[in-house]
């Protein structure tokens, strides 16, 4: 098996190693390899093998310095070749939902995404992926044939850290030509300190916190709790909030252990986005919002009330 890492700012995403604890399920006592691209190569490469591959792939080189589709789909692809692995796993995040088609289609496999679960039924691998924005989860055999899939973050737990586990780490060295897109300058959008796809815990507010100025006191109570903060895109569309901070069919798909809806109605849309979430507490004013049909906690009432005296309570615990 083989797993692709994703690096961001030097760090693995921790979808990376749910990946290599999917694979090692699917691998049941086979070889499972890591691969990676980025600086520093070797100690991410210890990394994954402490994470649980036997062996990793490294990769460092100038034109990969940031992801470009073609760019990374090149150096995947020369991997593949040489290890010829009978799967390949890696996190449904934007970069993953980019890369694993390109790399399905040029191998000529197929691919399962956004997988939640994965089992071993004897010789087959059941794969659990949501459908209908997450109304309902379809299981999928991959009969034969290469095993590739994405995995949601969150979903699978990642394996014990074990520093003395050893593995080889070996650079790779990969040809990257002709590639049309070249990044000049990455421009980051540092609008929540927490990554709101890998957040354990997400506050959400949407259209009734009636101005951009009032999320301040979804960020005051996102400091206390060490949450990110997302949005609906009713908020955004509002222009209260970035996009970056949108939840929902068009926007970040998420499953923290805690979600906490502040002023949104529960459109389809949106609870596409969150519906996967461990615990749902929802606050609106309104008692018959949709929200709280999804909802494992509610608290009707006004959000400018409940949400400081709930930043209040908190801060004392
Ligand atoms: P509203 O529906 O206006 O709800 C505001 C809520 O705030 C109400 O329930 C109200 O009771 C409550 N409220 C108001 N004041 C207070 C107060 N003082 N205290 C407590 N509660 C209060 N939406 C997304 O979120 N994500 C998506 O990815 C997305 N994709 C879409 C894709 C398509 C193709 C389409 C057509 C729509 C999409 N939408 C998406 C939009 C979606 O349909 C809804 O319009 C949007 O989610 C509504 O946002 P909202 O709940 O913040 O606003």
């Amino acid at each position: 098996m083989l797993v692709i890492g994703e690096v961001r700012d030097g760090e693995f995403r921790n979808v990376s190693f749910e990946a290599l604890a999917a694979a090692t399920t699917i691998a049941a006592g086979g070889e499972v390899v890591g691969a990676v691209i980025g600086n520093d190569a070797s100690s991410l490469g210890k990394k994954m093998i402490a994470y649980g591959a036997d062996r990793a792939l490294t990769i460092e080189n100038e034109q990969l310095k940031s992801y470009t589709p073609e760019g990374y789909a090149q150096a995947m692809y020369q991997v593949i070749q040489q290890e010829n692995p009978d799967g390949i796993i890696l996190g449904h995040t934007a970069i993953g939902r980019d890369l694993a088609p390109k790399l399905a289609a040029r191998i000529g496999s197929g691919l399962v995404s956004d997988a939640v679960a994965i089992e071993l039924a004897g010789d087959e691998v059941l794969f659990t992926r949501p459908i209908y924005s997450g109304k309902a989860f379809e299981k999928t055999v991959v009969k034969d044939g290469l095993i590739f899939a994405t995995i949601r973050p969150n979903n699978i737990p990642a394996l014990e850290k074990d520093e003395g586990r050893s593995g080889e780490v070996r650079a790779l060295a990969v040809e990257v030509k002709d590639l049309q897109t070249v990044i000049k300058e990455v421009v980051k959008n540092t609008v929540s300190g927490v990554d709101l796809s890998e957040a354990s815990i997400i506050i959400a507010g949407g259209r009734g916190m009636k101005g951009s100025e009032n999320f301040q006191l979804l960020y005051d109570l996102a400091e206390v709790l060490g949450a990110a903060v997302g949005a609906s895109r009713g908020a955004c569309d509002a222009d209260y909030c970035d996009y970056a901070m949108q939840i929902g069919q068009t926007g970040k798909v998420v499953t923290p252990d805690l979600y906490i809806a502040v002023g949104i109605s529960g459109a389809i849309q949106h609870v596409a986005g969150m519906s996967s979430s461990k615990v749902i507490v929802a606050i609106n004013k309104d008692p018959e919002a949709e929200i709280f049909q999804i909802a494992d906690y509610g608290i009707v009432g006004d959000l400018f009330e409940v949400i400081p005296k709930l930043t209040e309570e908190l801060k004392k615990v």
